[in-house]
């Protein structure tokens, strides 16, 4: 089985084929960081997470970009109204979304540009697309892309004429009247006295302005892609649905006109977006959840993880209270029974414990076959994860019947639990109970090597009243609480 993944611009699932045998480039679009990122951004993600993961579990070397809106109407308002510069700023949320990001254990990206760090190829695309004709001054200094000269406007979102028109207006241009035409969008807009006062303004042959928000992405992945990569077609391009119109289609634009090629990137992948509480996620309606509240609140990221992964990326997503308990319980439930698997003894002697194995290790077999076709197929999480708690089910089953320490069931296992990250965070407490263990089962090694056999037994009895039973073995001494 191959990889297939829905792609928005066809509206089909289909074979996955990067244009350079083994590599692939991602570029998804990262958080305006004005404010702390809301849960609903880490829906979108945490499915980028998984996709870049299993990209790699699949044998593919990645190069994830993400960009850091750093200057748009939303960090320049904000910067303006606090009194600050963008910088200072925007300074504390970018290392606020890094923090989140670990929380929620998401993998670094290989390249996290800032818009603020890109101007000169944002300058550089702008002039190439006056050049050719494309883009054009209007008459409040501000540079716009003129639809009309390109044709294939409106692919990727499918709207018709009237839609665009309506949906050109709001967060892509202030000025209706400077433009040529309503649904022409802003690439570069001249300067205001409050991006001059928060010191987010720019020099350029075209006029002093800033960049608009779409142009800031094509620039960046372009310049990236070209540096560190090659080439200036992406193999994946990531967001949630709210991007698709009209940024991304903005980003096609710019991209393809100045490229002279047909596409941006060869696959544009969603995610639906994530309701709170059953209400539309919003700062304006007061019903944020951030990434920092559920930590505070004690929810293990892993349990996160599993909320988000047991519902597909394309389907609307609600959270609520029931849906983080019932995520945790799935947790505690992961959490058992990788203790079990791990700390599982040789088999049981004769016939039974041997036929309690093989259906530990063919349930096993089943999972790697189940967890991969179901990530194959449009990144299915949530049949992967169903595949893991059927493995789960039949893994307590087996060594309820004397199944035995299994390296090709315990490799199986984690390698599943690994690729969605899901397994319990160890606590802190577990840690220094951990560390203190081992330290004991040293002393206790010393002791019976000195032949100090009471002392030996003294330290067993020491780690039996916190509850940590030992077992000896070939190779060496394993411990478990209970
Ligand atoms: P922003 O910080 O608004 O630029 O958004 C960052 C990312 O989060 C984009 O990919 C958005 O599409 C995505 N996003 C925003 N709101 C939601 C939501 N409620 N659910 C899922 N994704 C979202
Ligand atoms: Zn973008």
């Amino acid at each position: 089985m191959t990889l297939r993944l829905y792609n928005t611009m066809t509206r089909q699932v289909e074979d996955f084929a990067p244009l350079t045998p083994g590599r692939v480039s991602l570029y998804t679009c990262g958080p305006t960081i004005w404010n702390y990122a809301h849960i609903g951004n880490f829906r979108t993600f945490l499915f980028e997470d998984l996709l870049r993961r299993w990209l790699e579990a699949s044998g593919l070397t990645v190069f994830h970009i993400m960009n850091l809106t750093d200057v748009d109407d939303r960090t320049i308002q904000a910067a303006a109204k606090a009194g600050v510069t963008l910088r200072e700023h925007v300074e504390p949320y970018a290392a606020a979304f890094f923090a989140d990001r670990d929380y929620l254990r998401i993998l670094p990206a290989h390249a996290y540009p800032r818009a603020t760090q890109f101007i000169a190829p944002m300058i550089t695309l702008v002039e190439s697309l006056l050049a050719k004709g494309i883009a054009y001054r209007g008459d409040d200094g501000s540079v716009y892309f003129a639809i009309a000269r390109f044709p294939a406007y409106g692919r990727l979102s499918q709207l018709d004429q009237r839609e665009l028109r309506s949906g050109a207006s709001g967060r892509v241009s202030s000025d209706e009247y400077a433009k040529e035409d309503a649904r022409d969008f802003v690439l570069w807009k001249a300067a205001q006295p409050d991006d001059e006062a928060v010191k987010a303004a720019w020099d350029a042959p075209f006029g002093r302005g800033r960049p608009g928000w779409h142009l800031e992405c094509s620039a960046m992945a372009l310049d990236l892609l070209r540096e560190k990569w090659g080439g200036d077609v992406l193999d994946i391009h990531c967001g949630g649905v709210d991007l698709i119109f009209p940024h991304h289609e903005d980003e096609i634009a710019q991209s393809c006109a100045h490229t002279g090629k047909p596409d941006f990137a060869r696959v544009w992948m969603h995610a639906e977006f994530l309701n709170i509480r059953g209400a539309k996620m919003s700062k304006r309606f007061g019903n944020i959840t951030t990434a920092r509240d559920l930590k505070e609140d004690g929810v293990d990221a892993a349990a996160l993880r599993l909320f988000f992964f047991q519902t597909h990326y394309r389907q609307r997503l609600d959270l609520n209270d029931e849906s983080i308990a019932q995520a945790v319980a799935g947790l505690r439930r992961l959490g058992d029974f990788a203790a079990r698997l791990e700390a599982a003894p040789a088999a049981s002697s004769g016939a039974v414990g041997a036929a309690a194995t093989a259906e530990l290790e063919g349930a096993a077999t089943l999972l790697r076959e189940q967890f991969t076709a179901a990530l194959d197929d449009d990144l299915n999480a949530p049949r992967a994860v169903a595949a893991l708690f059927d493995f789960v089910t039949a893994g307590n089953r087996a060594l309820d019947r004397g199944a035995g320490a299994s390296g090709p069931a315990r490799e199986a296992f984690r390698w599943a639990a690994g690729v969605l990250d899901v397994l319990p965070t160890p606590k802190a407490a577990d840690a220094e109970l951990a560390a203190w263990v081992e330290e004991r089962i040293q002393s206790r090694r010393a002791a019976r090597q000195a032949r100090d056999f009471a002392k030996a037994d003294l330290i067993r009895d020491e780690l039996a009243a916190r509850g940590v039973t030992l077992e000896d073995g070939p190779g060496g001494t394993k411990w478990r609480v209970g």
